[in-house]
């Protein structure tokens, strides 16, 4: 026998019946976003490598390390997307969607390539629910965003994530912060690791995000950047900080987030639980004013986040709350004989445009299969459909629950 191929590493198999509870989840995630004015958006899973080199920074590790980058039979470097935004960046400046009446607010359910470590709660390719929007400046816009996802948290039963929030300031104030940064990390460079001695140089502002328990530990008595924000950033994070306190929308301010992009500005925040072990951050996001423009678009503010579904389904699973599965079969056919068979085929359908989930037997399986099968797939009703059903023109039907029947005539059949 040849052999066989295994999925690639990092990779998952999406198998029943976990596809449907998916599909139910990310029907819900969108519907909470079009209840903010979000309209889908889809781009391609490949875009140029520039895109993203720009899109994200030259110094983020996902563009440094993690990028599935390859060249294309014409000779261009393409790059697999490793997070939603650049994309959406990208179609909106080449669709002139910057023309439409803003703001602009746009949801979208993507996977995502990064070539990590795969562990759990981290893979290579993953799976993202994002909303990007584009066109409003004010701290409104940034609580209403946290809101839609602290209300999606909600809606789901979870209550051990937690809101952490920070400002990373804008290109006003940032120089002064990344300088009192060089200044800290420069008098203890010979403990950083590799990395970090990089970004020393490049932008120590990621230092903040190591995970290397040493340089975590020096970046503890780090200066807070809090502390260095301009008039304008420290009265956006007033008005955020009140508008979420209106909304009873609990936070801690953690000087230590930065996200990942570059071009993150003022509001930056992250959704993180213990409950599923050390890839905690379930959904990050923030306010990347900078981004259009780097992209080669006029100014124009921007915000969003990424929420990560594999995480949020590890969340979901630890709370124990699995969203609902769609309703299983509703009445099953067990056809004895061709004829039989054939007038099931007919009868389903009819109910099936009716919107009712009928099935009957399709493998020629005996009676007491068949009903064993009905069972196992949990249907709800069952009806035999012999020769003599279809001599007296009725069939009975069963409720699996309790087995009441009910004679139904075949003509005018309803559930
Ligand atoms: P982390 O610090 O865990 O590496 P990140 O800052 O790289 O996260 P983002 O780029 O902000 O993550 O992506 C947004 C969300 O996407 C994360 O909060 C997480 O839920 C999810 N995510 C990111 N990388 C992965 C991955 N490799 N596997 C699964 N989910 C991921
Ligand atoms: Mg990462």
């Amino acid at each position: 026998m040849p052999k066989q191929i295994q999925a690639i590493k990092g990779t998952q198999d999406i198998l029943p019946p976990y596809g449907d509870t998916l599909r139910t989840l990310e029907n819900t995630l969108l519907a909470a976003a079009a209840r903010y004015g979000y309209s889908e958006i889809r781009t391609p899973v490949f875009e140029p490598t520039e895109l993203f080199s720009r899109g994200m920074g030259g110094s983020t590790d996902v563009v440094q390390k993690e990028m599935y980058t390859f060249e294309d039979k014409g000779g261009r470097s393409l790059t697999l997307r490793p997070e939603g935004t650049a994309g959406v960046v990208r179609a909106l400046l080449e669709h002139g969607l910057f023309n439409e009446p803003m703001p602009q607010k746009l949801s979208y359910i993507t996977s995502c390539y990064r070539y990590e470590k795969p562990q759990a709660g981290r893979y290579r390719e993953f799976h993202q629910f994002g909303v990007e929007c584009f066109g409003a400046a004010g701290p409104a816009v940034d609580a209403e965003l946290i809101a839609l996802a602290a209300g999606i948290f909600r809606t789901l039963g979870l209550d051990s994530l937690r809101l952490e929030l920070n400002s990373i300031g804008c290109p006003l104030c940032r120089p002064a912060y990344h300088t009192a940064l060089k200044d800290y990390f420069a008098a203890r460079q010979d403990e950083l690791c590799p990395t970090c001695l990089e970004r020393l140089e490049r932008n120590p502002l990621r230092i903040l995000d190591c995970k290397s328990p040493v340089c975590s530990a020096i970046a503890k008595d780090a200066p807070i950047g809090l502390d260095y924000l301009c008039g304008e950033c420290a009265e956006h994070l007033d008005g955020l900080k009140s508008t979420l306190d209106a909304l009873e929308l609990d936070y801690t301010l953690n000087p230590r987030i930065v996200r990942g992009l570059d071009y993150y500005t003022k509001t930056v925040f992250e959704f993180v639980t213990d409950t599923i072990g050390a890839q905690g951050t379930v959904c990050g996001g923030g306010r990347y004013d900078g981004l259009v423009t780097e992209l080669g678009g006029n100014p124009l503010p921007a915000l969003g986040f990424g929420l990560g579904l594999e995480r949020l389904e590890l969340v979901l699973q630890a709370g124990g709350k699995e969203p609902p599965l769609p309703p299983p079969c509703e009445l099953y056919i067990v056809p004895i004989g061709d004829e039989a068979t054939g007038r099931a085929a007919v009868l389903c359908e009819k109910l099936r445009s009716e919107g009712i989930h009928a099935q009957f037997d399709v493998v020629g399986r005996s009676v007491k299969a068949q009903m064993k099968y009905a069972g196992k797939i949990g249907a709800q009703y069952t009806t035999v459909l012999g020769a003599d059903e279809l001599e007296a023109g009725a069939v009975t039907l069963r409720r699996m629950a309790d087995g009441q029947t009910r004679t139904v005539e075949l003509l005018n059949f309803r559930l």
